[in-house]
């Protein structure tokens, strides 16, 4: 039997090939990784300041092709203390010259997680791969008018006069940058909730700040009974092991990001605890170690 023959009806998402979620505990907490697909990126993007010589050879180490990556984007739901709270929301449907993206309201449906009981957002950053999934009508329109959205005070002030002179993107990624954080803004004022360093938006579920990638950038921090995992956001990428200190082109304070990312890594790798991120490969879980100057990205074992 071949692929073609497998009944694939391309319907909402029930009958997908693979389902794309992958569900695990840390302590009393329910944590689920929901791919939202892949965006196309240039491979240029993941090392701004690196010979291109050494990211030749490190895209082919890697078994990736030399121009063009398919850049995973990964959301999650966190359920802990009756609340249920979604983690960044993906690309959404704007762009339509991502068509691989933008799968969260369907995945969402597929796995039963009604938009409806949706308590909290969770936004690492206002960048249009984290936010565009809560400007989809399928989203948008289903989510509960007591939605609490949280964001680092920072970035929603970051986005009011947003410098991108630091960032090295192709263009026209900063006008729909700037103009789907805007319409985010707009559209979600009056559900905000800013912190300023850090929240706890549930038992064990604290969102803290760590600027760098965007000046309110913020990752999520989960701890119960013992067990603990953070939610990198776009603190590390996939060569941010090997080379912690490559920019990407994405990066608003490249050199804070580097700071911030080889802090964050030494700290797992100490700690020991679980790591999933936005653009890692699906489910992203993974433990960090240690490896002379730089780390080792070590993938969790799936445990059906
Ligand atoms: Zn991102």
């Amino acid at each position: 039997m071949s692929l073609v023959d497998i009944p694939h009806s391309g319907g909402p998402g029930l009958d997908e090939l693979v389902p794309s979620r992958y569900a695990l505990q840390v302590g009393a907490i329910d944590v689920m990784v929901i791919s939202d697909g892949v965006l196309p990126i240039p491979a240029v993007t993941m090392a701004t300041n690196a010979a291109p010589a050494d990211l030749a050879a490190w895209l082919k180490d890697m078994f990736l092709p030399p121009d063009m990556l398919d850049w995973p984007l990964n959301v999650a739901v966190v359920r802990s203390g009756g609340r249920t709270i979604l983690i960044d929301s993906g690309l959404g449907t704007e762009f339509p010259d991502f068509p691989r993206a933008g799968q969260l309201a369907m995945r969402l449906d597929a796995a039963g997680i009604d938009p409806a009981s949706v308590t909290d957002v969770v936004l690492t950053h206002l960048h249009m791969d984290h936010i565009g999934g809560l400007l989809v009508d399928g989203l948008r329109g289903r989510l509960r008018p007591d939605l609490r959205v949280h964001l680092a005070a920072a970035e929603a002030e970051f986005w009011e006069a947003p410098d991108f002179s630091r960032t090295n993107m192709p263009a026209p990624v900063p006008d729909v940058l700037r103009s789907t954080a805007s319409l985010f803004l707009d559209v979600y004022r009056s559900q905000l909730q800013p912190f300023e360093t850090e929240y706890e938006v549930a038992p064990g579920v604290m969102v803290v700040r760590t600027g760098g990638h965007t000046p309110g950038h913020s990752i999520v921090r989960l701890e119960s009974g013992g067990d603990r995992l953070t939610f990198a956001g776009d603190a590390v990428f996939q060569p941010g092991f090997d080379q912690p200190q490559w920019h990407n082109g994405f990066e608003h304070d490249p050199e804070e990001s580097a700071r911030v990312r080889v802090r964050l890594l030494k700290e797992l790798a100490a700690s020991g605890e679980q790591l999933v991120a936005t653009h890692l490969p699906f489910p992203s879980v993974c433990h960090v170690a240690v490896a002379g100057d730089a780390f080792r990205f070590v993938p969790a074992v799936w445990d059906f």
